[in-house]
């Protein structure tokens, strides 16, 4: 029997002798010197005591070795959970005591703190460094360059993807071999990736966005990456002349947008650009658009899914959309147990082969949005224009109730940023004693701006019903975001929460 992800992705990688990986420093990895690896890494884990259907928690720089454990994981057969590299000893006790991996990787200079909590939960400690030092390592040195995966069949578990908690509580997300290979399969095809390409990888390798869209697409078409340990302006501006595409988050668009050596010469042999984990303003669409000629390709997606939609590569790429439903994913827009008529706003729901098999451990959280029929509840609002393009309008959790009246932060926040001296802004909800929630708003200045709250609701009072109006706002210095540019709206209710009370 085969491994589905192993044969589709790593093993094409023996015959390669070009480069897979090109370093910051501009030195290459070949992807047979890749696979090499992977192989010793995963008889290295093999004799750390993982095997098929063990699970195996990282938490690792991003490094070309880091991507190699997870080539090692399916390898084995082993699911493959990958944490943000920013949780501290506390989070890593809640993930590590929610996944009891067989085994746990981190950084030798976490050895320390994280070695006990480890311990505590059963897992078997090793250290991997971005230098590719570490414990694995030395153990991997000597043993075999190559590999004989284990069998998986495509509705085998390939890894537990932690969601980004931006709402709440991380929840693991069961991701098969079927999952990851058949979204990686239809979003090659729909972006027109080949072997030719060469992928500027500046994402994080924790989040499926990095880990699987990025990565996967390169694995599978025998691509080249840029290889970087992060988003780092200089390297970003300084290589992008090897690379043929990028896929970013908006901030990534708006910090090259700042930088006034980001010109069109240095995009114009660029095929193309593609964004999301977060909404893309249609401001930074269009200025991205003035500046390079280039249509930023917004598409959306998420940890249970991988990528649900998709703007075309070919048609319009329209602004403040994330364009149509991915070829086999069926999206619908649902209010009070029925569709929505196009134009209006519901929740949505997507079904596909890139559907997860549920959340680890929280059988009853799994229950709530994971219909019996296949059906995914995402807990985002939506609605699809006339044209079929799918709009995120915010998350059902986000929005705010007042009076008895259903307000969507975006379009209020979609007003404000437009208010002079606003560069951004956050509507939320806060309890109220009359109206049970107000809306209210946070704001950002535009650099050098100096901006009050009054004159900025003033701003957008003639153009918003009444009820829909903040009432009241402050301006800060910025809006909190985790480490995939997600405004965590939780910790600004929490911050104002007793705003109207006094
Ligand atoms: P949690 O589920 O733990 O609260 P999270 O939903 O932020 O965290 P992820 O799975 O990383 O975790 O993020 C998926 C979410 O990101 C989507 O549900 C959606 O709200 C948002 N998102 C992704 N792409 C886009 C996009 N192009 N436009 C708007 N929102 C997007
Ligand atoms: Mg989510």
């Amino acid at each position: 029997m085969p491994n589905v992800l192993f044969d589709a992705l790593f093993a094409p990688l023996a015959c390669r002798e070009d480069a897979f990986l090109i370093l910051p420093d501009g030195s290459e990895i070949t992807g047979a010197a890749f696979l090499a690896t992977v192989s010793r890494q995963a008889h290295a884990l093999r004799a750390a005591g993982l095997g098929a259907g063990d699970r195996i928690a990282v938490q690792i720089a991003k490094s070309p070795e880091a991507l190699a454990v997870y080539g090692a994981a399916i390898a084995l057969g082993a699911i493959f959970l990958p944490l943000n590299t920013a949780y501290t000893a506390e989070e890593i006790d809640y993930f590590l005591g929610n996944a009891t991996p067989k085994v746990f990787l981190c950084d030798a200079a976490k050895r320390e703190t994280l070695a006990p909590v480890a311990a505590r939960h059963g897992a078997n400690v090793l250290t991997l460094n971005a230098d590719g030092t570490g414990s694995l390592s030395e153990a991997a040195t000597g043993l075999p360059d190559s590999i004989t995966p284990a069998d998986c069949g495509p509705d085998d578990l390939a890894a537990f993807l932690y969601t980004s908690g931006t709402t709440g509580r991380s929840k693991g997300a069961m991701l098969t071999h079927r999952n990851l290979l058949s979204n990686a399969e239809v979003l090659v095809d729909l972006w027109q990736f080949t072997s030719d390409d060469v992928l500027l990888h500046a994402l994080p390798i924790f989040h499926t966005h990095g880990l699987f869209v990025a990565s996967n697409i390169s694995l599978l078409t025998g691509g080249r990456m840029i290889f970087l340990p992060g988003f780092d302006l200089e390297q970003v501006l300084r290589l992008m002349p090897r690379a043929t595409s990028m896929m970013g988050v908006p901030t990534f668009y708006t910090r090259l947008l700042e930088d006034a050596r980001f010109t069109r010469d240095l995009a114009a042999h660029m095929r193309l650009f593609i964004s999301g984990s977060a909404p893309l303003l249609s401001e930074t669409h269009h200025q991205f658009e003035a500046r390079t000629g280039h249509r930023i390709l917004e598409r959306y997606g998420m940890t249970e899914t991988n990528m649900n939609t998709s703007n075309p590569y070919a048609g319009e790429r329209r602004a403040g959309t994330v364009g149509f439903p991915l070829p086999g994913v069926e999206l619908r827009v649902m209010a009070d147990g029925a569709e929505v008529a196009p134009g209006e706003v519901g929740v949505i729901e997507v079904r596909g082969p890139n559907v997860f098999k549920g959340y680890w451990q929280m059988p009853e959280k799994t229950r709530e949005e994971l219909r019996e029929d296949g059906w995914f509840i995402t807990g985002d609002l939506g609605m699809i224009d006339p044209d079929g393009y799918v709009v995120i309008v915010g998350r059902a959790k986000d929005l705010v109730i007042s009076g008895g009246f259903n307000i969507y932060p975006k379009e209020v926040e979609l007003l404000l940023d437009e208010a002079p001296g606003v560069l951004e802004s956050a509507v939320i909800g806060l309890p109220h004693p009359d109206f049970g929630e107000a809306v209210f708003a946070v704001l950002v200045a535009q650099k050098g701006a100096a901006l009050d709250a009054g004159p900025a609701l003033e701003a957008i009072r003639d153009r918003l019903a009444r009820f829909k109006q903040p009432k009241a706002a402050v301006v800060v210095e910025a809006l909190p975001r985790n480490t995939m540019g997600k405004v965590q709206k939780n910790l600004l209710r929490d911050q104002y929460r007793d705003w109207f009370k006094t």
